[in-house]
């Protein structure tokens, strides 16, 4: 076979167990960017390359290799021909990376480019010992209409703690959030995860993201001191429908109203509010009551009351049931895919606080809120032997910050698992050559087996 391009000679890093540092190497600027001079698509089969078959063996080899970072890769904007291919890979050599977390559609539904890619990033990074995993959003779709969703029942998807139905009223429109105690829906995901490892032979496992519940407390302030002759005098509870004219539609509920008068308009503003906290359907309510006896009162008749109730009386093993949900589909999920591949690899992405990004909001830290709030109680996906790494996507975070929440995800980790600490850099939130070096220190102090960039197409501008 010949390779896209030889590979630079980069001195491997060392484990931790060799010596204790090295696994943050800053990048070999002698090793030269984009050498190779390929060809790019349109492919020839999967199995083939720019003529040539692919040998897509060795997808654990990184098991025995010593690269200690990991970076996202979005196949349709940034490995999209065999150059980009083939600088990719030198540039995940460069940077010490061992795992390329490549994202695909759960559904199945790719371009038809998209196998011959994945299989030519495979053979392009396999031949320097970096595996390929397939990133997935597993419970959380984003379509722009129903027809699209593989599941199109709404007894598939969330129903939020007002009664809403996520299918009924998808977030923002168009995001569908699977409900994880569904049967169907644990059979469905974990079936999909299987087969993207017999549709791409090149990966070397499934990392999944957006494992977790939906979580987030939206709230609207708007001032009302001019607000005369509008939709009339909104009171405490009514719900409030605000619509676009491209039809998405969104449900808040008046948590505050103050105006007493409308002409003139006597008060000065109104307070919306939405919960989006799932899953309250019947079906996951029921099984609540079973699993820890508990009977909801008969005055909590609507899902929104026995809602309120089970937030108010019951929050921990509210949140106990939520995460038991959550983990056993990270369970069946590893079941499957062994039923595939018994070699394949999981992994997944995890929050380190909701709401996340707190920092950046001025919000204080609520340790183990990713277990609470999302569902995510993945130190026990550790400890069951579902997960072979995690990333956690430690983004958002001043450098001191960071180590402080890599150090606690180390210890949740217990050493089982390798953790590569995520890191953003994204316009929003750039990050200078400097302060990169201080992420990277930081996160190797605290512990951390790499980093894991997030994601390519941003950290290839400075690394
Ligand atoms: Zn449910």
């Amino acid at each position: 076979m010949e390779p896209l391009s030889s590979p630079p000679r980069v001195p491997a890093a060392r484990t931790a167990n060799e010596t204790g540092k090295g696994r943050f190497s800053p990048p070999n600027s002698s090793v030269p960017c984009g050498t190779a001079k390929k060809k790019g698509f349109p492919f020839a089969r999967p199995v083939r390359y720019n003529g040539r078959r692919l040998e897509l063996t060795d997808r654990r080899s990184n098991a025995m290799t010593t690269r200690q970072n990991a970076v996202w890769l979005y196949l349709g904007s940034e490995a999209r021909n065999a150059e980009e291919i083939a600088a990719f890979a030198e540039w995940c050599e460069r940077n010490e990376v061992g795992k390329v977390l490549v994202h695909l559609s759960l559904s199945g539904r790719h371009p038809e480019s998209a196998e011959q890619r994945v299989a030519a990033l495979a053979e392009a990074c396999g031949s320097r010992g970096i595996e390929i995993h397939g990133m997935v959003s597993t419970l959380h779709q984003r379509v722009a209409d129903r027809d699209e969703l593989t599941l199109r029942d709404k007894s598939y998807y969330c129903v939020d703690a007002h009664g809403l139905s996520n299918y009924e009223e998808p977030i923002t429109g168009h995001g569908y959030v699977l409900d994880p105690r569904h049967p169907d829906v644990v059979r469905t995901v974990s079936a999909q995860c299987a087969e993207l490892l017999r549709q791409f032979p090149g990966l070397s496992g499934i990392h999944l993201d957006f494992i977790r519940y939906y979580h987030y407390d939206s709230k609207l302030v708007i001032d009302t001191k001019s607000a005369g002759h509008w939709i009339g005098l909104p009171k405490a509870g009514q719900p409030i429908r605000l619509e676009t004219a491209d039809g998405v539609k969104t449900t808040f509920f008046v948590e505050q109203a103050s105006n007493v008068y409308n002409d003139p308009p006597i008060g000065d503003k109104l307070v919306l509010s939405r919960t989006y906290r799932y899953c309250f359907c019947d079906d996951c309510l029921d099984g609540f009551e079973r699993r820890y006896g508990v009977t909801l009162p008969d005055a909590a008749a609507d899902t929104a009351a026995k809602a309120s109730w089970i937030l108010a009386n019951r929050p921990a093993e509210w949140a106990e049931y939520r995460a038991s949900i959550v983990t056993n589909l990270v369970g069946a999920i590893r079941e499957a895919i062994r039923g595939v591949r018994p070699d394949a690899s999981l992994s997944a992405a995890v929050w380190y606080n909701a709401p996340y990004g707190n920092e950046l909001r001025g919000e204080p830290m609520l340790p183990d809120s990713e277990y609470e709030c999302f569902g995510q109680k993945w130190w026990e996906w550790v400890e069951r032997g579902y997960v072979d790494f995690v990333c956690p996507m430690d983004y958002w975070m001043e450098p001191g910050s960071f180590a402080g929440v890599v150090e606690g995800q180390i210890r949740k980790a217990g050493g089982r698992v390798p953790v590569y600490a995520g890191l953003l850099r994204t316009p929003e939130y750039d990050v200078s050559r400097e302060r990169y070096g201080e992420y990277a220190r930081r996160a190797e102090e605290a512990g951390a087996n790499g980093l894991c960039f997030f994601h390519y197409g941003s950290w290839k501008q400075l690394l």
